[in-house]
């Protein structure tokens, strides 16, 4: 065949859009057909120096739907062999200058077009011919007159290889690429493991060992040599799985773990499924629970001990609440029956010096009238004493069930009326607001107010004294006040004043035995309230008490 570059030029210029591929990407010479796009064409080098052949050739192929690229010379052949790919080259074995064997060599002797199938085109049948080409790499031979239809055919099986070889090129690169992140992810899943604080095993159902971490080996005293392969009872007998974990679900359990050389730990176990490709995978993080559980055994050993401890008390406190009950009793007892027989010779001493006094007056010198003047005044104070001891003992005595309701300002009113000549004789103004009825002893409320009152007027300051009863309701109780313009009561002292006989300056006129608000604080605690005084020195006390609303 002659050289027709005019043809070429007429073959390129009639068919330029299929020549002019150079916009489409190289190495894609097909398509996936595993997806549902359309089939991107393969390309199809047909290379002759005579463009009638390359006409016919193109008839018989483009039925195929590839794409065909012309080539009038070897040369030209080359050129698009270094940009393209192409699912095979029909090549004419006969050109000038450069013929298709020479071709074919230079097309071998590229990587990159070292595998693209050649086909000769020829017209002699001579064996010298087939051999130099099946020597340079054809894949086969046709021969001219050229039968379109084995050509097509031919061809074909061309253009399916070269798709599914690029299709194979494609999963290969997706494989590797997912080869690579298979890699990262197991490095990233080993460096968590291995970061874990706990011992991780990942074992079979059944329980065989695949994967430990190095928390195992230094927990359980064996290399992960050992472990891989073994069954998972080992190291944790009772280990096993569940129906809940096989619902997919995690399960943590306290279990007991042996160690290499036989010895035995609490541990925690927590199971979880994770779903591998060859079927289920448990993942068990065992934590050395020790620790803990001495703590807890330390902890539950403590509370028993107190719990016990707290029992030895209650028993002690109660046993000493019981004797002094007793004690307190007896003591009750003794100053109510002290009191009560000395109250008899005591007022027999006293009126009998008290007679002495009146039978002997001015028969005695003046030390004689003394004498008996002395022992008619302590006699009388020793009087007083022991009905004051007699009167607070009594109040002990006696119970509350015969409480009953008491109008506070009828008790308040007998108070008054007892101490009329007090109050007339020191000239004190009384005023005062309603009170409440509670349940409670009149006869004991009556003596509490005359208590409260006879120390107002007692402890009054040179003002004229001014007593006022008042009444106040605080949520469930009431609050009752005595208050006084009197002398008022220094602050370290308003709680002691309450006690048994404490007074503040005995020797004053005044002053009694300071009984009086060791009964008034009796008094109140028996109707279930409270007593306490708010004063200021110089200018007056207010005693309040609370009595229960009914
Ligand atoms: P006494 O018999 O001494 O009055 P009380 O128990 O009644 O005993 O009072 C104890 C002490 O409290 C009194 O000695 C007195 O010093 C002081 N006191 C009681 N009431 C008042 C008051 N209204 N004002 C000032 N001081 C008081």
């Amino acid at each position: 065949m002659s050289s027709a570059g005019a043809g070429v030029q007429r073959d390129q210029a009639k068919l330029p859009e299929r020549c002019l591929s150079d916009g489409a990407p190289p190495n894609a010479p097909g398509g996936d057909n595993m997806t549902d796009e359309p089939r991107s064409k393969v390309k199809i080098l047909l290379v002759d120096d005579t463009p009638d052949n390359l006409v016919s050739l193109e008839a018989a192929l483009e039925g195929l739907g590839e794409e065909l690229v012309f080539a009038a010379s070897g040369r030209e052949a080359l050129r698009h062999l270094l940009h393209h790919e192409f699912a095979a080259v029909l090549l004419d074995v006969k050109m000038p200058d450069m013929d298709g064997f020479e071709t074919a060599q230079m097309i071998r002797n590229r990587p990159r077009s070292r595998g693209t199938p050649i086909l000769f085109l020829t017209g002699y049948r001579n064996e010298e011919h087939l051999f130099r080409g099946y020597d340079l790499g054809a894949v086969d031979f046709l021969f001219k007159p050229i039968v379109p239809e084995i050509l097509r055919s031919k061809v074909a099986v061309f253009v399916e290889l070269s798709r599914t070889s690029h299709l194979l090129r494609e999963q290969a690169a997706i494989l590797t690429r997912q080869t690579e992140e298979l890699q990262k992810t197991e490095v990233r899943f080993r460096s968590l493991l291995e970061a874990a604080p706990d011992a991780m095993i990942i074992c079979r159902p059944e329980g065989a060992i695949d994967l430990v971490n190095s928390r195992t080996e230094t927990l359980f005293g064996y290399s992960r040599e050992d472990l891989i392969g073994r069954n998972i009872h080992v190291l944790v007998p009772e280990w096993m799985m569940d129906s809940e974990m096989t619902a997919g679900r995690a399960l943590d359990r306290e279990l007991t773990a042996v160690r290499r050389d036989g010895s035995t730990f609490p541990v925690d176990v927590r199971l979880s499924p994770v779903p591998a490709e060859d079927g289920l995978l448990i993942t068990s993080a065992i934590r050395d629970i020790s620790e803990r559980k001495r703590a807890e055994e330390e902890r539950r050993r403590v509370e028993e001990e107190i719990r016990e401890l707290n029992v030895h008390l209650e028993e002690r406190v109660l046993a000493r609440t019981e004797s002094l009950l007793e004690s307190n009793e007896e003591l009750a007892q003794f100053a109510h029956v002290a009191s009560h027989d000395l109250q008899e010779p005591v007022r027999t001493v006293s009126l009998y010096a008290q007679l002495l006094a009146k039978r002997y007056k001015g028969r005695l010198d003046a030390e004689g009238e003394q004498f008996i003047g002395s022992i008619v005044k302590h006699a009388t104070r020793m009087e007083d004493l022991i009905r004051d001891i007699l009167h607070y003992s009594k109040l002990d005595g006696r119970k509350t069930d015969h409480f009953s309701v008491t109008n506070c300002d009828s008790a308040l009113d007998e108070a008054l009326a007892a101490l009329r000549l007090r109050i007339e004789d020191t000239g004190a103004v009384v005023t005062r607001t309603p009170l409440p009825s509670v349940l409670g002893d009149g006869v004991q409320l009556t003596s509490l107010f005359q208590n409260l009152i006879i120390n107002a007027i007692k402890y009054r300051s040179e003002r004229l004294p001014r007593i006022c009863i008042s009444n106040r309701l605080a949520g469930k109780e009431w609050i009752l006040s005595v208050s006084d313009n009197g002398i008022g009561i220094e602050p370290q002292y308003c709680d002691k004043i309450f006690g048994i006989f404490k007074r503040l300056d005995p020797r004053t006129e005044n002053s009694g035995n300071g009984m009086g608000l060791a009964i008034c604080k009796k008094i109140v605690a028996r109707h279930g309230g409270r007593i306490w005084v708010e004063s200021i020195v110089g200018q007056g006390s207010t005693f309040n008490f609370t009595l229960p609303k009914r």
